[in-house]
């Protein structure tokens, strides 16, 4: 068995960049070489701008190279929630945004023909108890009234038509989810943000950040080398560290874990996903799986709330695989191939925060929910840093500090971790 992403595993990265001279100088530096960065790259070299991208690793290292590959439909809150919260015009505004992120990857993969076996299967989110599925009922009804969204409702009666579990008590299909290969995707924004000029540094941490004067313009100390920016992209998630402290302590990172099998037959790749939908369901210890490109299952969750290292991974993953046995007794026998995990960024409000703090541009807190988020994300930075800061619609979210929060997760996961579990019993 694989302690690494399936997903990094069978992709070619599109070049080595761990050599590349830092420039002295560019219009634009990106931290965090991930989808938000990788996207920024892209977008603000094709509008004409110097890009240095910097990356402590590897291009694709972090939750980007690591998650489930799904590009789903809605916000990491439900929508009613939203709609308490913010109202019905705003919280429709921002379930819109994610529609918008998922055709975003659309029009990239279909205008430069990538080979990311991207695919518009659909999504659901599944009932884990019956009033979970009330629930669905009324948000299924304010979704086609107010956004349009074509989604469906599938009976617990019904439900075998979509999923081989007995587990759930109804579902709620999105058809305008889609799936992709995020390794080879990750890949293929670095390779196009080479073609449109940009530079990567990987193994290029920035260790150090100063203003200079009261603008946009850095100058970055990086463990390759220095230099001065004109503006800074911060897209670094769950790695958010110390030279970026106010983001910092607005980033809760949580691991989050997932183990795939081997290959499955055919025959049984039918009957557990016959439609090949992204699934996840409706606990907040969340499960969520799909079927890869080569048929095998990915099975993934919060397992417990803990970091991700080797050992929480193997821990995490032992209890998903339990868990999988549980949804799916037919892999029982199957073979665990690939078990890793990664951390998500959380804010306390689980929505996006993307803005300008002291001259800094960033976009962080996907919450679980950025593969498409953080890919259109980057392309509204590229247009900020051109002056057009229009496009982002979260930048008048509060994003307040978490008390006592200095960026020491531990207790806040064993809290949140205690907390969310009482939920999932009693709710
Ligand atoms: C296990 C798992 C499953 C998930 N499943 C899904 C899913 O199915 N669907 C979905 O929508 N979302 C999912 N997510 C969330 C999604 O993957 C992330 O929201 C998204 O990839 C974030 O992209 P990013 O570019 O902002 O950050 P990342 O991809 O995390 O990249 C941040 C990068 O910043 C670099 N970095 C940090 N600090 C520095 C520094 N000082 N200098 C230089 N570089 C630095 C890190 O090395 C890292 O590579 C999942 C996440 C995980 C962990």
């Amino acid at each position: 068995m694989k302690m690494h992403s399936y997903w990094l595993d069978t992709a070619t990265p599109s070049g080595d960049y761990t050599r590349t001279e830092v420039p002295k100088e560019v219009d634009v530096a990106v931290v965090g070489g991930g989808f938000t960065g990788l996207s920024t790259a892209l977008h603000a070299a094709r509008a004409g701008k110097s890009v240095a991208l910097l990356e402590a690793n590897t291009v694709n290292w972090g939750a980007s190279g690591r998650n489930g590959g799904m590009a789903t439909t809605g916000l990491a809150i439900g929508f009613r929630d939203a709609i308490k919260r913010y109202g019905e015009e705003r919280a429709v505004g921002y379930f819109r945004e994610y529609n918008k992120a998922i055709d975003l990857i659309e029009d990239i993969v279909e205008e430069n023909e990538l080979d990311v076996d991207y695919e518009r299967s659909g999504k659901m989110n599944l009932a884990w108890k019956p009033s979970h599925f009330e629930g669905m009922k009324q948000t299924a009804e304010a979704l086609k009234r107010l956004v349009g969204q074509p989604v469906e409702l599938v009976n617990r009666a019904n439900i075998r038509s979509e999923i081989g579990s007995d587990v759930y008590h109804g579902a709620m299909v999105d058809p305008l989810g889609a799936g992709l290969h995020v390794g080879k995707f990750g890949h293929a924004l670095a390779g196009l943000a080479i073609d449109a000029g940009a530079t990567i540094h990987e193994k290029a941490e920035v260790v150090d950040v100063e203003r200079v004067g009261s603008g946009t313009v850095h100058d970055l100390k990086t463990t390759r080398g220095n230099l001065r920016a004109g503006a800074v992209v911060l897209g670094t998630s769950g790695y958010t560290g110390k030279p970026f402290g106010w983001q910092q302590r607005r980033v809760i990172p949580v691991g989050s874990f997932i183990v795939v099998t081997e290959p499955l037959p055919r025959n049984v790749v039918d009957e557990l996903l016959p439609n090949r939908r992204m699934a996840s369901d409706s606990k907040n210890f969340i499960y969520y799986f799909r079927i890869t490109p080569d048929n095998r299952l990915l099975f993934g969750g919060r397992a417990r709330f803990a970091l991700s290292d080797p050992s929480q991974d193997k821990e995490s993953g032992d209890i998903l695989t339990k868990a999988m046995h549980r949804v799916f007794p037919q892999v029982r026998d199957a073979r665990i191939d690939y078990m890793w995990g990664g951390l998500v960024d959380i804010s306390m409000d689980q929505m996006v925060h993307a803005g300008e703090r002291k001259g800094i541009h960033y976009s962080l807190n996907y919450s679980g929910h950025g593969v498409q988020m953080a890919s259109y994300m980057g392309k509204v930075m590229a247009d900020a840093v051109s002056g057009k800061p229009e496009a982002n619609i979260w930048s008048d979210l509060k994003n307040p500090w978490i008390p006592g929060y200095f960026g020491q997760p531990w207790l806040h996961l064993r809290v949140g971790g205690a907390y969310f579990g009482l939920q999932d019993k009693f709710s």
